[in-house]
């Protein structure tokens, strides 16, 4: 059986990554998605174990401690992490899995698994990610601005990424990821660094 591929989604908060990714998951069944731990509330609407695994500070710590994590990282107050074991059995399986983490997250794959393939999406303009921030309303206003910093920065590292998707029209940015992950899954494009 032919190991599945591992593919890094990131990109500034409000670029449209959940919706592109649940788009790919439609589209390509050859394609499982890593529901990654987080200490963060759940918003209306999420599911434990669906969307991530909800942990208190205690239990993510001590899953840190027991070295379940692929990576994690802080973010924005919260604590996310994404379970290797689940990761392992997919690529495994022949199955390529996506991972929609943050910047510094990225990073540790990029660095521990350097045949990762790395995505970064993102808004057409600063203007339009904040516009997107504020229209999601699940955050206060001091939250909002921690993830517009945040933003700032995340779109500065985009070149460390091996594709970038512009994500404008939603109709062109829907087809650009799934033709980008079909040839990686193909096995047609590889990481910069594999
Ligand atoms: P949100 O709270 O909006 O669901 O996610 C906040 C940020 O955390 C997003 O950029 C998301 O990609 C990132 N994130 C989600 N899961 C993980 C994870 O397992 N590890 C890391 N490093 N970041 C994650």
């Amino acid at each position: 059986m032919q190991r599945g591929r591992l593919i890094v989604v990131s990109g500034p908060s409000g670029a449209g990554k959940s919706t592109l990714i649940r788009q790919l998951l439609d589209a390509i069944p050859e394609l499982a998605y890593s529901v990654s731990a987080t200490t963060r509330k759940p918003r209306e609407g999420e599911v434990n174990g669906r969307d991530y695994i909800f942990l208190t500070r205690e239990e993510f710590e001590k899953w840190i401690k027991e070295g379940r994590f692929l990576e994690w990282a802080e973010y924005s107050g919260n604590l996310y992490g994404t379970p290797e074991y689940r990761v392992e059995e997919f690529l495994r399986s022949g199955l390529s899995v996506i991972l929609e983490i943050e910047l510094q997250g990225a990073r540790k794959v990029r660095d521990k698994r350097p045949d990762a393939v790395m995505i970064f999406v993102r808004a057409p303009s600063l203007e339009e990610t904040r516009k997107r921030l504020m229209g999601r309303a699940t955050e206060d206003s001091e939250a909002m601005e921690r993830r517009m910093t945040t933003a700032l920065t995340e779109v500065a590292a985009r070149e460390e990424f091996d594709h970038e998707i512009v994500n404008g029209d939603r109709d062109t940015a829907r087809s650009d990821i799934i033709e980008t992950i079909m040839r990686i899954i193909k096995g047609e494009v590889d990481a910069k660094r594999a």
